[in-house]
């Protein structure tokens, strides 16, 4: 399902060699298929063309503008997290009326951004939260449309760092707090309530956790039509997972046929609010090894890239499959730990990993590394953030700029 493929023992992204790339932009880089970003959203559109929704793409997981321009060219909505995401859609030409604002804390000024741009809602995390939106959009002369996140108490059966759909995670309303939510937002003059919002985790490659939630918010939307409360919008959130070794997670197919009959039940239009799986595989990550260093006990590999350009593995054990950009037929395999540059034990791409003996110089690629790869990326040793490249059919370009050490330095004060 991804456009990086090897031929004659040469990595292409699309139809362009990775070495190429890699010499003309140096290491390390992002690089992105547009191909596979493309086919990833229509084949999600597609599964989901029985049932009146929108696709709002989180743009957490990847906010490069060249990616969320191709998205927003191809119809998707957005779903921000924070006022500069809020205005990365609106500058990658996302009408509002496709965005919707997530997060557990909105502050005043990113409520009067959402509001002026008039986007199609709110995801309200919590009681205060309503409150304070009411009183934003009263002095700001809107009216704002929510949804209340809700917390569905369900185990989604991935990493901790990344389940927010149980009892004590920070997301959320309670589920026994969730009828009081709405009972209120009814009260307030400035809130309209629109629909029902959940996202129980990520990384998911199951149904089971979202069908299972899904019941739960099929009973909450009958105990508010009670209650004269209509949801006009089911928000399922995101959370299918890819594959990065040996997962199987559900096609879009099997993911839209397990949630699609609770939403039609509801009598709602469908929000979803894919990361991961739009642009997880539509991305790697071009390292070069640095040294090849052998103790008594274990080798290392050190390349140039670390947790300060590919976080998951130093911070939730991740997996991601690297192998060299050029695999020579004749090489035979070491294993080793494949190690960044950075001052941390912590900074891993992979532990004892088996691959193709590699070389001082030679190239690595990360697989599966576009999704909460350069949106996670940080200045950590004082190291400037990688480039970004973005390839289609027989051509490439940079999309975001290596950072330079004007960069790193810029806003500190340089007096004595
Ligand atoms: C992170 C997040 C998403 C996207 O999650 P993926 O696992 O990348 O699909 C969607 N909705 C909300 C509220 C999120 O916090």
């Amino acid at each position: 399902m991804h456009s990086f493929n090897y031929l004659d023992g040469q990595l292409y992204g699309e139809r362009v060699k990775v070495e190429d790339i890699a010499r003309e932009v140096g290491t390390p880089f992002y690089l992105y298929s547009c191909e596979t970003l493309t086919n990833h959203y229509r084949n999600f559109e597609k599964a989901l063309a029985g049932l009146e929704h929108l696709i709002c793409y989180a743009y957490k997981a990847n906010s490069n503008l060249a990616l969320c321009k191709i998205l927003a060219k191809e119809g998707c909505g957005a779903d921000v997290v924070s006022g500069g995401e809020l205005r990365k859609a609106l500058q990658a030409g996302v009408p509002p009326e496709k965005i919707v604002f997530n997060g557990n804390g909105k502050t005043v000024e990113e409520m009067e951004l959402a509001l002026q741009s008039n986007i199609l809602m709110f995801n309200v995390d919590s009681r205060p939260e309503l409150l304070l939106l009411d009183e934003v959009a009263g002095r700001s002369g809107k009216k704002a449309r929510i949804a209340l996140r809700v917390n569905p108490d369900i185990d989604p059966q991935t990493h901790p760092h990344i389940a927010t759909g149980l009892k004590e995670s920070k997301f959320g309303f309670e589920f026994s707090q969730v009828i009081e939510g709405y009972k209120l937002a009814q009260t307030l003059r400035n809130i309209e309530v629109a629909g029902i919002q959940m996202h129980i985790g990520s990384q998911i490659t199951k149904v089971d956790p979202f069908v299972e939630a899904l019941k739960k918010i099929v009973d909450l939307a009958g105990e508010l039509k009670k209650l004269d409360i209509k949801i006009k919008y089911v928000n399922v959130g995101g959370g299918l997972g890819i594959t990065y070794s040996d997962e199987e997670p559900p096609s879009f197919a099997d993911y839209a046929q397990s949630v699609i009959p609770a939403i039609k039940e509801i009598g709602a239009k469908g929000i979803f609010e894919p990361g991961r799986v739009l642009v997880g595989n539509a991305g790697i990550l071009v390292t070069k090894v640095l040294y090849v260093k052998e103790t008594q006990s274990k080798k290392f590999v050190v390349v140039d890239a670390g947790m300060g350009d590919l976080f998951r593995p130093a911070f939730y054990s991740a997996y991601h499959e690297i192998k060299p950009v050029n695999l020579k037929a004749e090489s035979q395999n070491l294993k080793a730990d494949i190690v960044g540059p950075i001052c941390e034990s912590g900074d891993f791409l992979a532990k004892d990993r088996e691959i193709p003996a590699v070389k001082r110089g030679e190239f690595l690629a990360v697989f599966s590394a576009g999704a909460y790869g350069f949106s996670m990326a940080s200045n950590y040793n004082s190291r400037l953030r990688p480039a970004e490249v973005l390839v289609k059919e027989d051509k490439f370009r940079i999309v975001r700029k290596r950072e330079t050490y004007e960069d790193l330095g810029r806003g500190e004060d340089e007096q004595d």
